[in-house]
């Protein structure tokens, strides 16, 4: 089930972090995300802008795999989790369902 989906999309949250604080479900190993240190970056850019600073940002973090996994895991439809958009990791999600 998707956590950023239960309606977190009218909030504020521009972290995966952020969101997920709000609804006191943040795993632990989100304290080590690069990303709290970077409020200026949007992980949930809106329609036409551009995810890359986000990913620029993933690419550096620590906890990237688990991030993936974990949005992964939790079918997480909108944002930038792991170093992946939503449409990068639907495709990852079919090429390993197709292997
Ligand atoms: S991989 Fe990206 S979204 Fe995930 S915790 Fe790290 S910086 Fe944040």
């Amino acid at each position: 089930m998707a956590i950023y989906g239960e309606g977190l999309g009218r909030t504020e949250a521009r972290t995966a972090s952020d969101a997920l604080e709000l609804f006191g479900r943040r795993p632990r190993w989100m304290r080590d995300g690069l990303c709290r240190e970077h409020p200026e970056v949007s992980f949930f850019p809106a329609l036409g802008e551009s995810s890359e600073p986000a990913k620029a940002v993933c690419a550096r973090c620590l906890v990237r795999d688990v991030c993936l996994a974990f949005a992964l895991e939790h079918d997480e439809r909108h944002g930038v989790w792991g170093g992946l958009s939503t449409r990068e990791r639907t495709a990852l999600r079919r090429l390993r369902r197709a292997s």
